[in-house]
C-alpha cells in the first residue's frame, strides 16, 4: 500500500449524511477514516430533527432519465431503502396526541383514503395516518446509534469534535487535505465533505473549486402553519405524529399537512403545519469572497408552479382546520402570529392567499439541492453520479447538497439513502486504487 493510501479519508461534518459514509467506510479495516465535526457534538440536523421518517415517492429518484446521473433510479433507491437497518416506529394511536388524531379523523371526513403505512408507501397520491418517526423504546434512533454506535471502538476510525474545518487543500486539482480553522492541516487520502447543503457549497468556494454551479439551484419546501388554540393542554410525548399526503389540482401526491400537537412549553397550542412537496423554485447560496461566508436565498415560490399548488394547499389546510374534529379539541384557530382568525380563508380569493401565503411561508428545515449531482457534461453539475466533485480527484460530496431535486418527502432518510449508495461507490473506488 502507498503511503497516501494509509493516510485517513477525511470525513467533513457529522450529520445525516457524514456519519453514515463514515461509518461505513469504517467498517472496512483496511481504511483510515477521520471525522470532523465543526459543533461540540456529533449527529448534525438528524440529532434535532423532528425525526418523521419518509421515503418519498417512487418518481421523485428517477435521476437518470430527468437529470442524466447514471445508475440513480427508483429500482436503486427502492432497494437501498430495503436494506438500511429499520428504524422506524409507528406511532400508535394510543401514544398520538390530541392534535395527531384530529387531522386523521379531518383527513378521512375530507375524503383522504386512511393509510397506515404513509411512510413507507411510494406508490399513493393520497392518504392519511400516523407517522413513522426514527425512534426504538421511545427515544430518538439517530445516524449515531443505527450506524456509528455498532462500530465499538474501531482503531481505523477516529473523530474529532470541535473542529470546524476552512478549507479543503487541493494540489492541482486534488484534495490533500483539510485546513482547520485555527489553521491545522490534516493531509488526507481523499475528503468527503458532508457539511450540508448551506455550508457544503461554501466550503468548496472556500477551498477555491469554481464550478458554476456551486450553491446554485438551492431548494426547500414551502410551509406555512395554522395554529390552535387547544382546549386542554397537550399531553402526548410525541412532537409530531400525523401526516396527510394529497394532490393539488395540478400535481400528484405535492401536499403534505402534518400536525404539531405543541408549539410552545405551555402545551395550550397546536398547529396544522402544510407543505407543498413537489418544488420548481430555486434559490441559491451566495458566495461572499471578501468574508469568506455565505448567504442562503431559497426564492420559495418564485415559480408560479409553486404558488398554485400552495393555494390549493392553503384552502385543503383551511378545511382540515374547521372540521369538527378539529373543532373539537381547538376553541380558535389563527392564519398568522398576530392572532388572525382562519375563518377568513373560507371565502378567500387567490390573490388573498397568495399575499398571505408570501407572508407566511418559510422553510421546512429540508435545504437540499445546492451542489447538485449531474452528468459530468453538464456545466451546473458539482458531482457526477459517483459524488465525485467534476474535475477534481478524491474529493466527494455527500450530503443534502448532491440531491438535484428534491423528493417529495421529509429529507432525513432520502439523505441517508443517498449516503449508503455513495458509501457503496467510495468502497469500491478505494479498494481498486489501495
Ligand atoms: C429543525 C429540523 C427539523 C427537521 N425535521 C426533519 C424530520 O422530521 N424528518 C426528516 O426526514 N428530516 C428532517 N429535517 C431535515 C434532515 O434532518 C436533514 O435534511 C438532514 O439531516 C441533512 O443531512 P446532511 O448530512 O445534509 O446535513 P447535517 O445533518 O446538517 O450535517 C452537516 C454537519 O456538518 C457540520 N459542519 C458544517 N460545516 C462544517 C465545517 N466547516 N467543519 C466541520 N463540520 C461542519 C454541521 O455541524 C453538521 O453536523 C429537519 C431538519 C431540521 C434542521
Amino acid at each position: 500500500m502507498s503511503a497516501r493510501n494509509q493516510l485517513p479519508i477525511v470525513v467533513v461534518g457529522a450529520g445525516s449524511g457524514g456519519v453514515v459514509v463514515a461509518s461505513r467506510l469504517a467498517a472496512d479495516p483496511s481504511i483510515s477514516v477521520l471525522l470532523l465535526e465543526s459543533r461540540s457534538a456529533l449527529g448534525g440536523s438528524s440529532l434535532r430533527n423532528y425525526m418523521v421518517g419518509m421515503t418519498g415517492m417512487h418518481d421523485d429518484y428517477e435521476w437518470e432519465r430527468d437529470f442524466r446521473c447514471t445508475g440513480w433510479n427508483w429500482d436503486a433507491a427502492r432497494k437501498t431503502f430495503a436494506a438500511m437497518p429499520d428504524i422506524l416506529h409507528a406511532v400508535q394511536p394510543s401514544e398520538a396526541g390530541q392534535v395527531d388524531v384530529a387531522l386523521v379523523e379531518a383527513a378521512v371526513a375530507a375524503g383522504i383514503p386512511r393509510g397506515e403505512h404513509v411512510a413507507r408507501d411510494s406508490y399513493s397520491n393520497q392518504g392519511a395516518g400516523f407517522c413513522s418517526l426514527t425512534m426504538r423504546n421511545g427515544v430518538r434512533h439517530s445516524v449515531l446509534e443505527t450506524y456509528l454506535a455498532p462500530l465499538g471502538n474501531q482503531t481505523n476510525m477516529s473523530v474529532r469534535v470541535n473542529a470546524v474545518v476552512d478549507s479543503v487543500v487541493m494540489e492541482a486539482a486534488r484534495a490533500v487535505g483539510v485546513r482547520l480553522a485555527g489553521g491545522e492541516y490534516i493531509e488526507a487520502r481523499g475528503v468527503v465533505v458532508c457539511a450540508g447543503a448551506l455550508a457544503t457549497p461554501v466550503l468548496l468556494r472556500r477551498s477555491g473549486i469554481d464550478r458554476p454551479g456551486i450553491g446554485v439551484g438551492l431548494q426547500d419546501h414551502p410551509s406555512f402553519a395554522m395554529t390552535m388554540a387547544l382546549r386542554q393542554q397537550q399531553q402526548s410525548a410525541i412532537r409530531i405524529g400525523a401526516n396527510v399526503r394529497t394532490s393539488s389540482q395540478k400535481g400528484n401526491a405535492d401536499i403534505h399537512v402534518l400536525s404539531l400537537n405543541e408549539t410552545d412549553e405551555s402545551g395550550m397550542f397546536g398547529a396544522l403545519i402544510a407543505g407543498v412537496m413537489r418544488v420548481y423554485s430555486r434559490g441559491e447560496v451566495k458566495y461572499d469572497l471578501a468574508s469568506g461566508t455565505g448567504v442562503a436565498m431559497f426564492n420559495q415560490l418564485s415559480d408560479e408552479r409553486d404558488r398554485e399548488a400552495m393555494r390549493d394547499a392553503a384552502r385543503f389546510t383551511y378545511k382540515l382546520a374547521s372540521s369538527n374534529s378539529v373543532s373539537r379539541i381547538a376553541g380558535a384557530v389563527l392564519s398568522d402570529t398576530d392572532g388572525t382568525p382562519a375563518q377568513w380563508l373560507s371565502d378567500a380569493t387567490d390573490n388573498e392567499i397568495d399575499n398571505w401565503v408570501l407572508r407566511q411561508v418559510g422553510a421546512y428545515s429540508h435545504a437540499a439541492c445546492s451542489c447538485a449531482m449531474g452528468n459530468s457534461s453538464d456545466d451546473m453539475a458539482v458531482v457526477n453520479a459517483r459524488a465525485e466533485v467534476i474535475e477534481c480527484q478524491n474529493l466527494w460530496l455527500c450530503d443534502a447538497s448532491i440531491l438535484p431535486t428534491l423528493p417529495r418527502a421529509n429529507t432525513h432518510l432520502p439523505v441517508v439513502m443517498v449516503a449508503n449508495r455513495v458509501s457503496e461507490m467510495l468502497l469500491e473506488t478505494l479498494s481498486e486504487s489501495s
